[in-house]
């Protein structure tokens, strides 16, 4: 019976994705800024009548003026800095909770080349304390570099659950998590709880459009998905399903600063949040939920603080990949 329900799932998959892109594209544009949608802005001005004097002007500027492109490349080195999958997930029961796990392939390139889609059974990550320090939300270029230089001086590793559209507008930060050894994962396209939650298929339609911004940029794509909101009321078991199914894993937190929260916590009420969750006897994983976007400066004063006492108590840092046990 799952079998059957997966093999419906990847044929309309395969029909929407390849037969809606446009489909999908329009309603993206009606979602994000026209520039972040298509690279250029729009003309305030057009009157509707073609303008073919200035288009021409402005298409010999473009081939005249334009440099080549030249793409940026990645740093991080497979097998060091992450793990990309084998073509069968034969290499997925890791021992290491502090690599990022990513695939090579988008979902729809492993169902084209025949290739299992849902992940195996893996036994889960359990050998130490660990805390997985986990950013949502990002990147932007403002709070997320902060979070970025932070991680880099306490020489720990983190996790970030990104959204495609700040990917799009922010390429060279996700590129920069990706160089200095963090997990990346998917927090859909635009979070509009609306959209997202409309229907399983709505949703996964946006972690897909999502991997693809980020397979443009670094090459791989995740594994690790949370939903916006966590899951509960919206993300329901037809969600599981469908993610499950898609070969993702989600994982929500047990422990929280409450910085997108609408009393805005400063820094050192963020710190006491955290202790109030971890409670008198801390879990022995800990996901940690935060957030690198927007005005979250207090979330970046309260960053050192969390992770000195975390440390003092013995936790190592890991990233989360499809062997982090749930938080719950
Ligand atoms: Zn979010």
């Amino acid at each position: 019976m799952k079998k059957i329900f997966c093999a419906i799932l990847l044929l309309t998959l395969t029909t929407c994705l390849s037969g809606c892109s446009d489909e999908s594209k329009k309603t993206d544009a009606n979602d994000i800024p026209t520039e972040v949608a298509t690279g250029k802005t729009v003309d305030a001005k057009t009157d509707g009548k073609p303008d073919t004097k200035s288009d021409a002007k402005t298409d010999d500027a473009k081939s005249a003026e334009a440099p080549p492109e030249v793409k940026p490349t990645v740093q991080a080195q497979e097998g060091k800095d992450y793990i990309v999958a084998a073509d069968d997930y034969s290499n997925l029961q890791l021992t290491d909770a502090t690599i990022p796990v990513y695939d090579k392939y988008t979902l729809w390139e492993r169902q084209e080349k025949g290739l299992p889609v849902a992940l195996p059974q893996l036994a889960p990550y359990e050998a130490e304390s660990t805390v997985y320090l986990t950013f949502d939300d990002g990147p932007d270029d403002k709070i997320t570099p902060q979070v970025l230089d932070i991680l880099k001086a306490e020489g720990v590793k983190a996790t970030f659950y990104v959204c495609g559209n700040m990917v799009d507008a922010n390429p060279d930060v996700l590129r920069r998590m990706f160089n200095e050894g963090h997990a990346i994962g998917n927090h859909s396209y635009n979070h509009d709880y609306n959209q997202i939650y409309a229907s399983p298929w709505s949703f996964m339609e946006q972690v897909i459009k999502t991997d693809e911004s980020i397979k443009n940029i670094i090459g791989v794509r995740p594994f690790i998905v949370r939903a916006p909101g966590g899951a509960g009321s919206m993300f329901t078991a037809n969600y599981y399903s469908m993610v499950d199914d898609c070969g993702y894993v989600e994982h929500d937190w047990n422990v929280l600063t409450e910085d997108a929260t609408p009393s805005r916590p400063n820094a050192s009420d963020q710190v006491n949040n955290v202790l109030k969750y971890l409670g008198e006897q801390p879990p022995r994983t800990v996901i940690l939920l935060m957030h690198c976007n927007g005005d979250k400066t207090e979330t970046v004063k309260a960053l050192p603080e969390i992770i000195h006492f975390l440390r003092d108590w013995g936790y190592k840092f890991g990233v989360v990949t499809p062997m982090t046990p749930q938080p719950w």
